[in-house]
């Protein structure tokens, strides 16, 4: 199935899928190339690249490309474990990003105890709980 891989086990290896995700983002407006992966309670890698538009609202996410092609494939059964995002700029720079807003409502949506991995701006990794990136989430009320 695109967009998935098998046998990923660990956080190392989602941040390695996560920067050879970035190459195939299309990003041609920002410059900016975003790769995710992300390893479901089931064990299953799922990979997702930016993919913008010239119509700029509309164009994607990594992290929300990956997690589409998760539920695609898992329904509501899936459950998010851990994430890694990694982005480039045209060069191939590493550049220090962590998931934006939206992206960090649908992370929790999916894995509010998901580890979510990004780099630092000294290239190191960190790790962070989807919770704390976005402890006052919206949640729907009741009805
Ligand atoms: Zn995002």
């Amino acid at each position: 199935m695109p967009g998935s891989v098998t046998g990923a086990t660990d956080l190392e290896e989602l941040r390695a899928l996560a920067t050879q995700a970035a190459q195939r983002a299309y990003a041609p407006y920002s410059k900016l190339n975003v790769g995710a992966a992300l390893r479901s309670a089931g064990g299953t890698v799922y990979l997702g690249c930016n993919v913008e538009n010239a119509a700029y609202p509309i164009g994607g996410c990594a992290e929300r490309a990956a997690i589409a092609a998760a539920v695609h494939a898992e329904g509501a059964d899936f459950h998010l474990e851990a994430i890694a995002v990694a982005a480039f700029d045209a060069t191939g720079r590493l550049l220090a990003i962590s998931p934006c807003g939206a992206c960090r409502q649908a992370l929790v949506e999916f894995g509010a105890q998901a580890r979510v991995s990004f780099h630092q701006p000294d290239g190191s990794w960190s790790d962070v709980l989807a919770d704390d990136l976005l402890p006052w989430r919206f949640v729907l009320p009741p009805r």
